[in-house]
């Protein structure tokens, strides 16, 4: 399969398989955008990212180069071999109809959320449901985790053109929503464009 190479707009959710062996990266055109991600072993997608086991395994919160992204049956999905941003969250979950209600305000309901483009891509694509849904990644999003336990949903530390780059260990679907929340600090109210490139390595 050869690579490819997409903008995505803001808003907007993108799926797409990454083969064992190719690099998909992500950069962050504009800085400072929430790449809501997940990940399910494209032979089976009962097989999917597991927030718990890769924090476990790891023995720490922030995913960065060198982490190993597994699954909810312990398995390698995919590593992270470049990180010119240097954190990335997995705790705070995606923005939806009911979080942007008790975060900010009950007018916000109706505001698109990543929960909502990660079930229109799941509808396009056929085999999956909202109960495929675990816990998300959040490339380029700054979650710090207080002295005393509490989440903070912070600045973004990311800025125009960084980048995160995994290699796909297992043939992957990837799903994407690129975060279109007008609420949160973490993108300076401001969602921008992504892209999204894959290509086979030697
Ligand atoms: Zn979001």
């Amino acid at each position: 399969m050869k690579g490819l190479d997409e903008v995505v707009p803001a808003g907007e959710p993108w799926m797409g398989v990454v083969r064992a062996g190719q690099s998909l990266r992500i950069v962050d055109l504009e800085g400072n955008q929430a790449v809501d991600t997940l990940f399910y072993n494209a032979a089976d997608t009962a097989e999917h990212y597991s927030a718990q086991n890769t924090i476990q395994a790891q023995g720490r919160i922030y995913l960065t180069t060198g982490t190993v992204l597994l699954s909810n049956r312990g398995n390698a999905l995919l590593r992270i071999e470049e990180d010119t941003c240097g954190r990335h969250d997995t705790l705070g979950g995606a923005c939806s109809a009911e979080s942007n209600t008790v975060r900010y305000a009950l007018e916000k309901r109706s505001m698109h959320s990543c929960r909502d483009s990660f079930l229109l891509a799941l509808a396009k694509q056929g085999a999956l449901t909202k109960r495929d849904l675990p816990s998300n990644i959040n490339f380029f999003m700054n979650v710090p985790v207080t002295p005393t336990g509490e989440l903070r949903f912070a600045d973004g530390i990311s800025a125009a053109g960084r980048h995160v780059q995994l290699r796909a260990l297992i043939d992957t679907l990837v799903l994407i929503s690129n975060c279109p929340q007008l609420n949160n600090p973490c993108n300076a109210y401001n969602p921008t464009p992504i892209r999204v490139m894959t290509w086979d390595n030697a």
